[in-house]
């Protein structure tokens, strides 16, 4: 028999198998030895009052055996000889993709600029240890995109459920926990992200498409407003690379990320039509997480032996703006980010089992279009106009790489001294391992910026006493929220509005944020290219 129960427990019942068998037999007054299992398929932590419960829902087995299979399988078939489709970028949105393709009977060839998912873990220790930051594999660039290394966070606020269902279904196949198919705020963590996205690119050799490293998209191959491939180059070969232009033929998705500058300034020149976003801009603020532990938890002791690390949420207007945080990272790590030499970028990553000492978020207002005044450059004005957010977005990300000794290093200021508009005298230990430099961010980020964020800050202080605080460090900046730009396409077909035969996929074309929600994006690309494909 099977029994389904909605719990509410003290965490030290929802901590493991065993303690729920005997709470279940008790509460229910079910004999504990005919208890064959209990399964989890929703959890999430109610931490509003003092006493802290864990909401669940159970699959109880009384006297049988629980299925093998806890998440959904896809089949992938072989697709060796089918049309094929080029995926330009394998992150979430290239990856999903591309196995969507294959599910659908089509054979996808991934370009993707970086190196595969180990060895980019090279040059990422090598941002960290000599401040070198590699254009072409990092943070952002490389096989996984720029989610493989963070905090894998698969919460999105996307409401079409089966969507999200089928993105984490897909993970689990590929041996992620399927913990994240019960947890209200799912994540994988950095420790274990890698082996996911190396399983998903062998289903995809396996079933025979193809994934090129080190491939750079150059440019679109067109025909009459429709594109039938792309030219890429292969970055091993240094500076002759470009006498080694290579075609790769078919419908592209181009699912190239929020970071992939050049392919914007491509698509302008080239007069695909794009047109400038809305982003965030700020910075990462980062506490000890025991103090945030204490704050959520409600509790001297914080977390105890039972509770995760604690999460935290703000969202507050200031002035017509947002200011919230951002893509927390509990018990995890600040991240240099950036994708090019004279900039610095921070983001933030941790591991599954969030156990770091330090909990961080982006801290960031929103940022509109018009609220970037748009000054004469040597660009025409349509591709300034386009670029404009992303101009804005180099210049605090030039000006971070300035104020930080023209180095890695990250300017920084604590939280309290911020909102009083005081210079830090010294600064508090960090997990940012490139180091911190003492840095008056009140001064000169953009004011809209700062003003807004030091009365954001006073309005969280007020919510989570404690929260304000110069234990507290912000590092700047928090610049690569989402994509700058939208490249423009068709609500139904996916397609681009004027170019046939182009999907803007994912972050970077400005239709997702996040992992989940660009794998959906993702899924629906590849759809739609094969509607397209049987139209033709
Ligand atoms: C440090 C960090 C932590 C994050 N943490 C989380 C998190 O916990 N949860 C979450 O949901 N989101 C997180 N994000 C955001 C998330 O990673 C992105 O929303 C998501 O990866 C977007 O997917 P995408 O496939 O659209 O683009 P991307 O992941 O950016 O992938 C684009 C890929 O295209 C490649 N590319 C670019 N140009 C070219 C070219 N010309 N030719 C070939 N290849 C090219 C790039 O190298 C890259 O691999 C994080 C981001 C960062 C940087």
């Amino acid at each position: 028999m099977i029994q389904e129960y909605q719990l509410r427990v003290l965490p030290q019942v929802a901590a493991n198998e065993q303690s729920l068998r005997h709470y279940i037999a008790e509460e229910y007054g079910t004999d504990e030895r005919s208890l064959t299992a209990v399964r989890i398929l929703k959890r999430s932590i109610d931490a509003r009052q003092r006493t802290i419960f864990v909401n669940l829902k159970v699959r109880a087995y009384v006297n049988e055996m629980p299925e093998d299979d806890e998440f959904v399988h896809t089949e992938y078939p072989d697709v060796s000889d089918a049309p094929q489709v080029v995926v330009v970028g394998a992150g979430p949105g290239g990856l999903f993709a591309a196995l969507r393709l294959i599910e659908l009977g089509l054979r996808p060839i991934v370009l993707e600029r970086g190196k595969d998912v180990h060895e980019r873990k090279k040059d990422l220790a090598r941002i960290r240890q000599e401040q070198r930051v590699d254009p072409e594999s990092n943070y952002c660039f490389g096989e996984g995109g720029a989610g493989a290394y963070s905090d894998g966070k698969l919460y999105t606020r996307s409401k079409k459920r089966g969507s999200v269902e089928k993105i984490l279904n897909v993970f689990c196949q590929h041996g992620a926990s399927t913990a994240i198919l019960a947890d209200a705020h799912p994540h994988i963590g950095t420790d274990r992200l890698p082996r996911v996205i190396e399983n998903m690119r062998n289903t995809i050799l396996r079933c025979g498409g193809e994934v090129h490293f080190q491939t750079k998209m150059t440019r679109l191959i067109m025909e009459d407003n429709k594109v039938i491939g792309v030219e890429a180059v292969h970055l091993p070969l240094g500076s002759d690379a470009s006498l080694c232009e290579e075609p790769f033929l078919g419908p592209v998705i181009l699912a190239t990320g929020h970071s992939a500058r050049d392919v914007y300034r491509y698509l302008a020149e080239a007069k695909v039509e794009i047109e400038a976003k809305g982003i965030a801009v700020g910075v990462r603020l980062e506490h000890p997480s025991q103090l945030i532990d204490q704050i959520q938890y409600h509790s001297k002791q914080g977390r105890g032996k039972y509770l995760p690390a604690a999460e935290y949420s703000f969202v507050q207007q200031v002035d017509g703006r947002g200011v919230y945080s951002f893509c927390m990272c509990p018990g995890g790590f600040v991240i240099p980010a950036a994708t090019d030499k004279e900039q610095i970028v921070v983001n933030g990553m941790s591991p599954s089992n969030r156990g770091g000492q330090w909990s961080n978020s982006g801290m960031v207002v929103e940022i509109r279009p018009e609220d970037i005044s748009s000054e004469t450059r040597s660009d025409s004005d349509e591709l300034t106009t386009a670029l404009k957010v992303l101009h804005f977005q180099e210049e605090i990300e030039r000006d971070c790489w300035q104020q930080g000794n023209r180095r890695q290093t990250a300017p920084a200021q604590r939280m309290a001294d911020f909102v009083n508009g005081r210079l830090s005298y010294d600064l508090p230990r960090t997990s940012y391992a490139p180091g911190l430099i003492s840095s008056p961010l009140h001064f000169w980020l953009p004011k809209g910026v700062t003003k807004r964020l030091q009365e954001g800050f006073k309005v969280f202080g007020r919510q989570a006493h404690g929260f304000l605080t110069n234990e507290a460090v912000m590092i700047a900046a928090e610049t690569r929220t989402s994509s700058p730009v939208r490249i423009l396409r068709d609500a139904e077909t996916l397609m681009h509005v004027r170019v046939k035969g182009l999907f803007p996929c994912g972050e970077g074309a400005g239709y997702a944020g996040g992992i989940v929600s660009a794998g959906i994006d993702g899924e629906r690309c590849a759809e739609c290219c094969k509607d397209y494909l049987e139209g033709e």
